[in-house]
């Protein structure tokens, strides 16, 4: 087979003299009579016009942003499910094209919410979406009982802060304002927020201090600026935060103040003027009383596969997510366009598109090939990777025919020439199938690659599964997470260029007399504007599962040589417990991290096939 590619192509070449010729055409004689069970050394080029028109369907206003739980993320999978049927692709789903799962997509306020204020022997009930509002991330709940002030709910180590110093708070409820004192953006080097702003790191630290209610209001506001109420689902966090959390508007709490003989913002004032804590308990004459009923949504969605046999029972995955942010969810980038329709153009209708394309090239070529392709549309990628995890757990296909993953992610804007691609040493072969794969195409890309196969993106589930992947992308851009991200910014004729590219990868692939061996990347670089998973605190070193766990964070995989890996803890482990801290979920783990230092040695507790296992763990610094 080798020999009659080299055969072939030589073929191509003008010949100087008759020898050559004759030569020439002999073997291609033997070719052409052997062409019959030869596989195609080359598909044709993509097209960028109707890779372009699939990206204009995928983005339309009908498909509503593709978003979990959207009836135009439903219109999606179908469109997708009846191009591979016209393309006379296999159904490779769990029902005929699709794979079903379910997801968490948020979650919504029930009937029975209300907080009542008792000041000073005066009851009165409080309106919910006017004078204050549960955190979709609160727990559900009820609680009464009495209020100590904690300024900005920070304790902060490396700043020598605590709000919580010298305040008993267990089994009370805590009141703090919002982002952080202003001595922190000067002891940080003014570098933007730090993590003790966010809503969860606070909520986390009222928990761990052993409150049972968190209300948080926005404190001194900006010239000209409204206090209004955050919108309920507009801060991502987890499920359940394990603490209830409400918003009050500045002049419910400013009275709660003035009964207790202090002005609300000459404390904030005071606080931001000395950098020092002023926290205090309200007297017992302030009693509130609180109920939180939240309920958490779940949708229905589908990863769509499509599969074109080869002769064996070998194949490789192309794939890509077909799902986005819908009208905007905590995940926008643009707060204040939430409830626009975030069309996901290039995150990732160009992805789509190009496993469209891809498919439209090969589906010909059927059963020409030595090992098959899956054509994979994930869904729930946005949502943490769910879809590719999905079909991790739950293969469609036995996985342990699978060589190789083919994932595109944000591939439609390329900048001048400029292209990243991950994972390259993930596969024993994969530099040298690039290398030639350049060459085939014509391409004249700048290409940065990296070695290791984890982003934030659905090959990260394959490699967890050591199976070797590469990652296309075209970088971010400051239309990302946006209702700007819209189709008329793609650069299709670049896309289309690198399409083929990727397709004589995938051509190499479904034809090398041997399968490129997984290779574990020790060491990584971030890539193309996604973090490396810096500003988490030291270096642990697993990576984790985000489908759910009832309590704890699973690990995918855990990386070779880190920390974690020392300790002995692996892939499949549910982290419960990290040195005094319980662990519920992702944010949780995260936050403890944070918390701690390098060279610290800390007891952790993992849950590996349903037992407790402990475990020591030296944080290092982060590469
Ligand atoms: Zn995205």
């Amino acid at each position: 087979m080798r020999n009659m590619i080299s055969v072939l192509s030589r073929l191509r070449v003008p010949a100087a003299d008759a020898i050559r010729i004759r030569r020439s055409v002999i073997a291609a004689i033997l070719a052409f009579s052997l062409l019959a069970t030869a596989a195609p050394t080359s598909v044709g080029p993509a097209d960028p016009k109707l890779y372009l028109n699939d990206i204009k369907t995928l983005a339309a206003p009908n498909m509503e942003g593709r978003g979990a739980g959207t009836r135009g993320l439903a219109k999606a999978s179908k469109y997708l499910e009846h191009r591979y049927k016209s393309l006379g692709l296999k159904p490779a789903g769990t029902n005929g094209y699709l794979q079903p799962f379910t997801v968490t997509t948020g979650a919504k306020l029930k009937s029975d919410n209300s907080f009542v204020e008792q000041v000073g022997g005066k009851k009165q009930a409080l309106v919910l979406n006017q004078d204050f509002v549960p955190a979709s991330f609160s727990s559900s709940g009820s609680f009464t009982g009495s209020v100590v002030f904690v300024g900005y709910g920070a304790s902060a180590d490396e700043f020598q802060y605590d709000d919580y110093g010298g305040v008993d708070v267990k089994d009370k409820i805590v009141l703090m304002l919002r982002y952080e004192p202003e001595i922190f953006g000067e002891k940080s080097g003014h570098q933007g927020l730090t993590q003790h702003s966010q809503l969860i790191t606070k909520a986390i630290n009222a928990r761990n201090h052993g409150a049972k209610a968190v209300i948080f209001i926005n404190g001194k506001l900006a010239d000209g600026e409204e206090d209004l109420l955050m919108r309920f689902g507009s801060v991502s966090g987890p499920t359940d935060a394990g603490i209830m959390l409400l918003q009050v508007k500045n002049a419910v709490a400013a009275d709660w103040f003035q009964a207790a003989g202090k002005s609300l913002p000459e404390v904030q004032q005071q606080i931001n003027h000395l950098g020092k804590p002023a926290s205090f308990s309200f007297p017992a004459t302030l009693q509130l009383s609180l109920r939180v009923d939240i309920e958490a949504t779940h949708a229905r969605v589908n990863n769509v596969l499509a599969y074109l046999p080869g002769k064996t029972s070998e194949y490789i995955i192309v794939g890509a997510h077909y799902d986005h942010l819908g009208r905007g969810d905590s995940n926008s980038l643009a707060p204040s366009q939430i409830g626009q329709i975030h069309p996901g153009a290039d995150d990732n209708a160009s992805g789509t598109a190009g496993v469209l394309e891809l498919a439209r090239l090969f589906a010909p070529l059927k059963g020409q090939f030595d090992r098959g392709i899956l054509f994979a549309s994930f869904s729930g990628e946005e949502l943490g990777l769910l879809g590719s995890a999905e079909w991790v757990k739950e293969p469609t296909l036995p996985i342990d025919k699978c060589v190789a993953m083919l994932n595109m992610d944000m591939i439609g804007r390329i900048k001048d020439g400029k292209v990243y691609i991950g994972g390259v040493g993930t596969g024993t072969t994969f530099k040298s199938i690039l290398e030639q794969a350049q060459k085939h195409s014509g391409a004249d890309f700048k290409i940065e690659y990296s070695a290791g196969g984890y982003s934030a993106s659905d090959h990260t589930s394959f490699v967890a599964a050591k199976i070797p992947v590469l990652f296309f992308f075209s970088g971010l851009h400051s239309d990302y997470h946006k209702p700007s991200d819209t189709w008329d910014k793609i650069n299709a004729p670049s896309a289309a260029r690198l399409l083929d590219m990727i397709s004589d990868v995938a051509l190499q692939l479904v034809s090398a007399p041997t399968p490129p061996k997984f290779v574990t990347v020790v060491e990584d670089k971030p890539m193309g504007g996604i973090s490396g998973g810096g500003g988490y605190g030291p270096y642990f070193g697993s990576i984790p599962d985000f489908g759910e766990v009832k309590d704890g964070v699973r690990f995918s995989d855990v990386r070779p040589g880190s920390p974690a890996a020392k300790a002995g803890l692996r892939a499949g482990d549910i982290l419960v417990q990290f040195g005094d801290k319980p662990i519920h979920n992702l944010y949780d783990f995260t936050d403890a991290l944070r918390r701690s230092k390098v060279g610290e040695v800390v007891a952790v507790r993992v849950m590996r096939d349903g037992k407790p296992v402990m475990a020591s763990v030296r944080l290092e610094q982060r590469k």
